[in-house]
């Protein structure tokens, strides 16, 4: 209506006894509006000008003194060649017009701050000029559609899908309007409806409404009469055409469906004036609303490109790929189903993807397997589920689910648009997949090195097996893990260094059938539940791995490792574990070797001193033969110190100069051995307690003077006559480790008699 209102004023101004300075009523209502309607030009100069300069101009707002000043250059430079130019911060915007019956060619046209987007403002002069040229003298003509009314009804918007709204309002309306219009879009080589009555059957359009069809039968022809009994409904037989066009191909059709011929006959009369003159604009808002919808879909795409590349956050990329169609799309509902568990922001739904199970959704199943769009109807008839897939380069991630709510049509480039989108989703989720991976190869190669370099720095088993263990329980969240070796006699030992499950007792009765298992196939073996399996169950323990040590073709023993949740480690610990037993089993047995060997033999090789074995026997003998012995058990303390300050090597020399020391200070008949580690024993036949304190007494001193590194020892020692009711080695052995505790916690280099 404001149009109306403006074009009789215009009428007025233009064709009385106007003077130049009475624009400005008509400008400042001008501006009055678009000021209400929009708020998008404050602050701005508003102006008409003819070819000769800026014939009047109304000031909205503040203006900031730059665009004052930028205002007048254009006042004194206007000229009809320049109707979109800069100047300082300022942009002038001008669209050329003409009144009907003069020729004089005038140009409305503003002045605004030169951050304001252009093309919402050029529409909006275009919107007006054109209500203003169609409408002056033609008021008294009845029209089928009156321009002013139908930009009106668009909002003055100069693009085709609310003018096209507004055409189908408008014909609704109009009297001569008896039957229906229909506005069909084209879509590849058929035309889809943009406007139906719900009730109508969509797939009855698509045998009717092919391309080809139109194409030829419409030619150069403004209006074209079809019959077409088909069609629509019975009543409706006959429908007249015209074609919307873009580079001479029909991209839109309006059909006016009539009963009779002589109907339809007469309306391709009466319509023919009022078609012509709209057609332009049609088409001009066609072009518009692509190039609209192109812009806004290159500054999606650039907008989650961008994102993909600044973050390696999955979350992030899904999230911002979600908003985006639903921003481009507001009617359109988004859900990814994805094939493995992401983090994504709390906001987006996420289904997991289940394949080949009854419950599935074999739809979104298809497109995740061929990897190809797929559409489906929704659960009522009139809305569409569209399943785009998540493709990488090298796989497939997952599935984007859309639900259109609406009665609805996807074009084809709209389909192509989200499945772009969906690959920078599914690329973004390879990324991240392959980043992880590269982690977690890194992470393994890491412990793998780390363990063959404890390996190889020659500790003893039960060091090398604390450490292993301290390794799988942190790299695999693991709650227990067992160290199990298989005697030649067929006996399972659970060896030091194990955690407390594995070491109680109990245990070896409940890992039975694993033992069995494992000697029976020497494979590995992963329970995800013991739940599942009757005969495999470990206490709390519903996680299990079981890796065996296979050394030369024999099985050495096995490793254990548990957790109490089901399905806690996942398949990549599984192969994590296996390959670290086997690159340490060479190295276990080896010390287990050694260990055995060193039980047998009479010497420690390190110290020269009498092995363990050879200690026992020697003391079993005295025990036999004589009436008492002394018994002293020597433990280095601190040494972890020593060997973390100076190394293995040294821890090695140390010992050997406390073995020498020792040796120094007894006599021929006297024992010295080593215990094992850094503990040393002496047995002292035949020597009861007050000279065995003295010798004891004798060594702390002398280590303590005569080692290089310096280091201290303390000492437990025990005592045995053939007067006690008791007398056996282990309680020997007990009582000197009970001293030796006590010496270690009263202060070390110390003896404590027990
Ligand atoms: P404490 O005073 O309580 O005895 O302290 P400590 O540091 O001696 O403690 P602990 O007995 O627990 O540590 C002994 C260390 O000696 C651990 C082990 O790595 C190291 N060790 C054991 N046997 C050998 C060996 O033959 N050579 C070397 N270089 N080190 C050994
Ligand atoms: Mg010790
Ligand atoms: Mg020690």
């Amino acid at each position: 209506m404001h149009v109306m209102w403006w074009c009789k004023r215009m009428d007025n101004i233009l064709n009385g006894n106007s003077k130049n300075s009475q624009y400005r009523p008509f400008l400042e209502e001008l501006v009055s509006i678009g000021y209400k309607n929009t708020a998008l030009f404050e602050p701005a100069v508003f102006f008409i000008a003819s070819n000769e300069g800026i014939l009047s101009a109304y000031k909205m707002g503040y203006l900031p003194a730059s665009m004052d000043e930028a205002f007048s250059h254009f006042e004194s430079n206007f000229s009809a060649q320049k109707l979109k130019c800069k100047c300082k911060d300022s942009l002038l915007l001008a669209v050329p017009f003409s009144v009907p019956d003069t020729e004089v060619p005038l140009y409305l046209g503003v002045v605004l701050s030169d951050m304001t987007e252009e093309e919402p403002i050029i529409s909006y002069l275009e919107g007006i000029v054109i209500g203003l040229g169609m409408t002056t003298n033609r008021l008294k003509k009845k029209k089928m559609f009156p321009i002013n009314e139908l930009l009106d009804l668009a909002g003055y918007q100069m693009e085709f899908t609310p003018l096209a709204n507004a055409l189908n309002t408008c014909y609704k309306k109009s009297e001569s309007g008896s039957g229906k219009l229909i506005i069909v879009e084209r879509n590849e080589e058929r035309f889809v409806p943009l406007f139906y009555p719900s009730h109508w059957n969509l797939e009855h359009f698509d045998a009717v409404f092919q391309q080809q069809h139109y194409e030829s039968k419409i030619g150069g022809e403004l209006l074209v009469l079809f019959k077409d009994s088909q069609l629509f409904d019975n009543n409706y037989h006959y429908h007249v055409t015209c074609a919307i066009k873009m580079e001479n191909k029909p991209v839109s059709l309006l059909l006016f469906t009539f009963e009779t011929e002589q109907e339809a006959q007469k309306a391709m009369d009466e319509y023919a004036q009022s078609i012509k003159e709209i057609l332009p604009i049609l088409e001009k808002a066609y072009i518009q609303e692509k190039d609209v919808q192109e812009a806004q879909r290159r500054d999606i795409l650039l907008q989650v490109t961008k994102k993909f590349h600044s973050t390696m956050d999955i979350g992030e990329v899904l999230g911002e790929i979600v908003e985006a169609i639903e921003r481009a799309y507001p009617h359109y509902h988004v859900h990814l189903l994805l094939s493995q568990e992401w983090e994504v922001k709390e906001n987006i739904s996420i289904k997991p993807l289940k394949y080949g199970t009854e419950s599935g959704n074999s739809t979104a199943e298809h497109a995740y397997l061929t990897g190809q769009i797929q559409v489906d109807k929704g659960l009522d008839d009139h809305s569409k589920i569209l399943y785009a897939p998540l493709r990488g380069k090298q796989g497939v991630y997952g599935v984007m689910e859309i639900m259109t709510s609406e009665n609805v049509h996807v074009p084809q480039y709209e389909i192509d648009f989200i499945q772009m989108l969906a690959d920078t989703g599914g690329n973004a989720l390879e990324n991240a997949e392959l980043y992880q991976q590269s982690r977690n190869l890194i992470h393994d190669l890491q412990l793998i090195n780390e363990t063959s370099h404890q390996l190889n720095s020659n500790l003893r088993l039960a060091d090398t097996i604390n450490f292993m263990t301290q390794q799988i329980i942190e790299s695999f969240k693991a709650e227990e893990v067992g160290f199990i070796m298989f005697h030649a006699n067929g006996e399972a030992e659970v060896l030091d260094g194990s955690t407390p499950f594995f070491m109680n007792e109990d245990s070896l009765d409940a890992l039975e059938p694993l033992i069995r298992k494992v000697k029976r196939d020497k494979d590995p073996i992963y329970i995800g539940d013991t739940e599942l399996h009757e005969d495999m169950q470990l206490d709390v323990y519903k996680s299990v791995l079981m890796v065996p040590m296979i050394q030369n073709n024999e099985l050495k023993g096995m490793v254990v490792t548990v957790h109490q949740s089901s399905y806690h480690f996942t398949f990549d610990n599984f192969k994590l574990l296996q390959s670290l037993i086997h690159h340490s089993t060479l190295a276990f047995s080896n010390s287990m070797l050694h260990e055995e060997l060193e039980r047998l033999v009479i010497t420690d090789h390190l110290t020269k001193l009498f092995s363990r074995n050879h200690l026992d026997e020697r003391i079993q003998e005295s025990m036999y033969k004589q009436n008492q012995g002394t018994f002293l058990l020597l433990d280095i303390d601190n040494f972890k110190q020593i060997n973390d300050t100076y190394g293995h090597q040294v821890g090695d020399d140390i010992i050997i100069q406390v073995a020498n020391i020792m040796k120094r200070n007894i006599r021929e008949k006297d024992i010295a051995a080593r215990w094992g580690g850094e503990e040393l024993a002496i047995y002292l036949p035949n020597i009861d307690v007050s000279i065995g304190k003295q010798i004891a007494a004798r060594i702390v001193k002398a280590v303590e003077i005569e080692t290089s590194p310096r280091v201290t020892v303390s000492i437990g020692l025990s005592h045995w006559s053939s007067r006690e009711n008791e007398v056996s080695l282990k309680l020997l052995f007990n009582q000197a480790d009970t001293a030796l505790y006590e010496a270690k916690e009263t202060g070390k280099n110390r003896v404590v008699v027990k």
